[in-house]
């Protein structure tokens, strides 16, 4: 365990002692801690009562692809900077969304001044830059920021349906 990597894209959330960047998320159902990593099978679920939990992580050039494009779920990739004041406004708006998809949604955050492939792959002309993800294809994209109800509705539309949830018993026929 103490053998762990050195931090490679300055993320503060400390690792599971595979390198993977672990956060601590709160069940809001029933207030179990978990910790949810930034990889994984799957999606994740309260270790208690197994409720979705809001799956929000961080990559870089070197983990986009473990992180976002190999991901079971769709992924709303956040391509911001430090320095844009927007992205300050946009990103606790897409955390809100995440948390209100759990187990339906991703959300990636990508600093795009540590992630310059990712950048020059996405051709960012501004940020933020939000794209969604399906099996690491772009189906959506747009830029600038927007309030958190516009930003919901955007990601709902942009969702692919195929993606139902996790219950068969919510899906409904036909
Ligand atoms: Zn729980």
């Amino acid at each position: 365990m103490s053998a762990s990597p050195p931090d490679r894209g300055g993320r503060d959330r400390g690792t599971d002692g595979a390198g993977t960047a672990v956060r601590t998320v709160v069940c809001v159902t029933c207030g179990r801690t978990n910790r949810v990593p930034a990889a994984a099978e799957g999606s994740p679920r309260c270790g208690n009562c197994r409720a979705p939990l809001p799956w929000i992580a961080e990559a870089g050039d070197a983990d986009f692809g473990e992180v976002a494009e190999r991901a079971s779920l769709p992924v709303l990739v956040d391509l911001w900077a430090a320095w844009c004041g927007p992205c300050r406004q946009v990103t606790p708006a897409l955390e809100q969304v995440a948390e209100d998809r759990a187990g339906r949604l991703k959300l990636v955050k990508v600093d795009i001044d540590k992630s310059p492939v990712l950048a020059r792959r996405f051709e960012v002309q501004a940020v933020p830059t939000l794209l969604v993800l399906d099996h690491g294809r772009p189906i959506a994209r747009r830029t600038g920021a927007a309030p958190a109800n516009a930003l919901r509705r955007w990601v709902d539309e942009s969702l692919p349906t195929s993606h139902g949830p996790a219950d068969p018993a919510s899906r409904r026929p036909s």
